[in-house]
């Protein structure tokens, strides 16, 4: 199959292996995609370049979502390279680390900040860029990546659920903005999954727990589940589809007791 042949693609947000958004990357340019990734910092650049190994010319530049800078470089070089750009995939999530241990009403100011512009302004700032690059393609498509705790209390998600009700709400936005320009906006909410940013939430072993004991399916979803439900609403199948939230968590979302 190769649904995204001739596509070209900018992925942000992969910072190893595990990163849902490299199992998003991967798949599409298994299917036939052209890819910029991103990197986060110093740090995680050899990560992403040795993950980008096997892929076919992807382009490899920086990404802090909090710089404008980079965010502008970033967006004229996949003009150059490319002319145009047919899909977003967002990936990006940070909240400190305090602010997910302590209790909600103690979230700091500045810790609210720093989580609500990374983890959801972020979407409005890629997404603003991408526009005339998707407009040069006759329209594209835009993925985020949500969570259930944006309008659930899940114990210690804290701030970061009020950053993904943000998210969310920004999609519905989006969406609405830019489809007359045949541009749709959409996320997936993934059931949790052991991951980096997994990992900055204490306690997340028993939320993993939970969705198995709960979930219809009795079991959690894997990357490989997350990344297909993305790749239906970034391709051609999902060309109807914007402004959702698809929920790929087992069916856990919709039990109460
Ligand atoms: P991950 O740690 O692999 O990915 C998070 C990414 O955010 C990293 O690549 C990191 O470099 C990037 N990032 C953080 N701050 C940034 C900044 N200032 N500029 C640019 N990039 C920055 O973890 P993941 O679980 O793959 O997370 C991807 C997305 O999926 C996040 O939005 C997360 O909230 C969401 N999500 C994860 C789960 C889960 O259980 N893992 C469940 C639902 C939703």
């Amino acid at each position: 199959m190769s649904a995204f042949a001739g596509k070209v693609g900018l992925v942000v947000g992969v910072a190893n292996k595990r990163s849902l958004s490299w199992a998003i990357a991967k798949g599409a340019a298994d299917q036939g995609a052209s890819l910029a990734l991103t990197y986060q910092g110093e740090r995680l650049e050899e990560n992403v370049r040795e993950l980008a190994d096997g892929l076919a010319d992807p382009l490899i530049l920086p990404c802090d979502v909090t710089a404008d800078a980079q965010m502008d470089s970033l967006f004229s070089e996949i003009d150059k390279k490319h002319g145009g750009l047919d899909f977003l995939v967002h990936g990006v999530a940070f909240a400190d680390r305090e602010d997910l241990a302590r209790p909600f009403s103690e979230t700091s100011r500045e810790g609210f900040r720093l989580a609500l512009d990374v983890s959801a302004y972020s979407l409005i700032a890629l997404t603003r860029r991408a526009v005339p690059l998707m407009e040069k393609r006759g329209g594209g498509s835009v993925v985020t990546l949500t969570y259930l705790g944006s309008e659930r209390v899940f114990t210690n998600y804290n701030v970061m659920g009020v950053a993904k009700a943000a998210l969310e709400s920004s999609v519905r936005y989006l969406a609405s903005e830019l489809g007359p320009k045949n541009i749709r906006v959409n996320a997936v909410s993934a059931g949790p999954i052991k991951t980096l940013a997994a990992a900055g939430i204490s306690g997340f072993s028993s939320i993993l727990q939970t969705y198995r004991d709960r979930a219809p399916l009795r079991r959690t979803v894997d990357a490989s589940e997350v990344a297909e439900a993305a790749l239906f609403l970034l391709g051609p199948a999902g060309r109807g589809v914007t402004a959702e939230v698809l929920m790929v968590d087992g069916g856990f979302h919709a039990m109460g007791v």
